[in-house]
């Protein structure tokens, strides 16, 4: 029997994040099912300049394909560009993956591909992996596997998702003319996207990730439809150069530890509830995942009150931003067809063509409360606010529930 400290079962950014952040003294596995990390990419690759400003100090980094510094949002017939300075960049997931897997390897991790992890079973003092390759023995597991995930249900964690929360994605790469590189796209009109929405992300040279999301519950007919229907109409010259199916799904598990496990990333459901995006609460919930090893590790502590101590920490970094995005999931996918025209007519009126001083487009609608002494955008927003009592409702409730 092959023993380590510890067996992280798949090898996405959380997976790798989290070995990175094992200490070299401790002896890691990780278990991937596919023959390459990084593919196939099943991502429309956005992320934040927070995120890449939080998780990589390095210079010149290998993964990055386009920067971009506009959001245009649509909405039915309307429409509201703007500009947010150094907003967010679209990375190579290929290699962004493969750089993530580097670090791991430097910090002494090991990595079996081609290995499918089929059951985990938890024994009184260790858990052992069973795979296709194989029985692997550990003090304790990650289970960093993703959207399908079903180790954590294997090891007793209630795991069930309710179809509201899940969303079924179609993507192509596309090349065309009319993408303009410095600007991403959202489309949020409920003919094409209901519960979720349309996506154009420029990855340079005038090619583009583009794709969209359909909230399962509230589906109606397939997304790959939809989507051919939708490039017809806006995009019908383009060039389709890659076309894949996937899945989000969003609402965190109530409980995302157990004894000797800790669950990381997409299989803890950590992706936004609103933008579908998991990179940055995958990185941050495998460096929890990671640092709370070292301590369950050096005190050969697993019970269930120490492996708590990581829920604490993953909630307490970045729960605040969870819980708002959910609220506001809440809210729209209860809202009636009219009362969404009414939100996005105000909230489009309110941005179009207005320059936003964040990296951060959500945290500066959110963080009106704390933002007081700033800028003319609060000026502008309260004076519209005055004017716009629905859209001062929603916005309230967002803030102060
Ligand atoms: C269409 C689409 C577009 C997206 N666009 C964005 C975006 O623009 N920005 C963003 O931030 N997020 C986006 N996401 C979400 C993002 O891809 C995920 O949140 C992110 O990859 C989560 O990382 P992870 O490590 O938790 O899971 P994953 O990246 O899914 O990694 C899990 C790994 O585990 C492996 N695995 C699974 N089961 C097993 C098993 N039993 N045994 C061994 N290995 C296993 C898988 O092969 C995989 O490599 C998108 C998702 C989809 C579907």
């Amino acid at each position: 029997m092959n023993k380590y400290d510890v067996i992280i079962i798949g090898g996405g950014p959380a997976g790798l994040h989290a070995a990175s952040n094992i200490s070299s003294e401790h002896k890691v596995l990780i278990i991937e099912k596919d023959d390459e990390i990084g593919e196939p990419v099943l991502c429309a690759e956005g992320i934040s300049n927070n995120t890449l400003k939080t998780f990589f100090k390095e210079e010149n980094l290998p993964f990055i394909r386009n920067r971009f510094s506009k959001v245009t949002i649509r909405y039915k017939e309307k429409s509201a560009t703007i500009e947010i300075p150094d907003m967010g960049l679209l990375v190579d997931r290929s290699k962004f993956d493969k750089y993530l897997a580097e670090k791991a390897i430097k910090k002494g991790s090991e990595i079996k591909l081609n290995t499918l992890a089929l059951d985990a079973v938890l024994n009184e003092d260790h858990v052992t992996v069973k795979t296709n390759n194989g029985d692997f023995e550990a003090k304790m597991v990650i289970a960093a596997d993703g959207v399908e995930s079903y180790i954590g249900h294997k090891l007793g964690l209630e795991t069930v998702c309710q179809l509201n929360d899940m969303y079924s994605c179609y993507q192509y790469v596309i090349s065309d003319n009319s993408i303009n590189d410095d600007e991403i796209v959202f489309d949020f009109s409920p003919e094409y996207a209901p519960g979720g929405y349309v996506w154009a992300f420029p990855r340079g040279e005038k090619t583009a990730n583009f794709g969209l999301g359909i909230n399962a519950e509230m589906m109606k007919s397939r997304p790959v439809e939809v989507l051919r229907a939708y490039k017809e109409k806006f995009y019908p010259e383009a060039k389709i150069i890659r076309a894949f199916s996937g899945c989000v799904s969003v609402n965190p598990l109530s409980r995302i530890y157990g004894e000797r496990v800790l669950i990381a990333g997409d299989a803890a459901r950590y992706a936004d509830p609103i933008t579908g995006g998991g990179i940055d609460n995958a990185l941050r919930t495998g460096g929890f995942a990671g640092q709370v090893a070292n301590i369950v590790l050096k005190e050969d502590n697993f019970s269930l009150k120490k492996m708590s101590i990581y829920h604490e920490l993953v909630e307490k970094d970045n729960w605040y931003s969870i819980k708002r995005q959910l609220q506001l999931k809440k809210m729209m996918s209860e809202m009636t067809e009219e009362e969404l025209d009414r939100f996005f007519t105000s909230s489009l009126g309110l941005f179009d063509g207005k320059k936003v001083f964040s990296s951060d487009f959500y945290s500066t609608i959110y963080s009106l409360k704390s933002t007081i002494k700033t800028t003319g955008l609060l000026y502008n927003l309260l004076g519209s606010l005055m004017k716009d009592k629905y859209l001062l409702k929603i916005i309230m409730r967002l803030l102060w529930q």
